[in-house]
């Protein structure tokens, strides 16, 4: 259990590409992977560095892709990494949080010692059948 605040300032920066991720959206890490990012991934975090040099060392990103190549994932960030995707359909707070939890505070998920679903905590993924017609899968 986290103690203490955390302040975040949240900046948005457009910068659009159209097709840059090809038709298929993002291409999804496979599970195994989850802890890295792909080549896609790579190519557009590089992308960014390129458009702004100076980015904030102490800063997470958080790049709003339109889908992934895999169907009913929202969002990935890697543990103690800087970078992360969310998609735009499932784009809030709740998936924001998430992802920097795994970024930021290199928070796991509850899952699978506490079942999937089954709590309304952030590492936790919402119960099927919520608020979105998608599974919110995220990683
Ligand atoms: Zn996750």
């Amino acid at each position: 259990m986290f103690r203490g605040s955390y302040f975040f300032e949240t900046t948005i920066n457009h910068y659009r590409q159209p097709n840059y991720l090809g038709d298929n959206g993002l291409d999804w890490a496979n599970s195994e992977m989850l802890s890295s990012y792909n080549a896609e991934m790579n190519s557009v975090i590089s992308a960014f560095k390129e458009w702004q040099p100076n980015t904030n060392p102490d800063a997470y990103y958080l790049f709003v892709v339109p889908k992934f190549s895999e169907g009913g994932v929202e969002g990935f960030m890697p543990r103690n990494r800087r970078f992360g995707f969310v998609t735009l359909s499932q784009l809030d707070a709740r998936l924001v949080a998430h992802e920097i939890g795994h970024g930021a505070f290199n928070l796991r998920h509850t899952f699978p010692e506490v079942p999937q679903g089954s709590t309304d905590n952030l590492s936790d993924y919402p119960p099927a059948g919520g608020q979105a017609a998608d599974s919110q899968t995220s990683c």
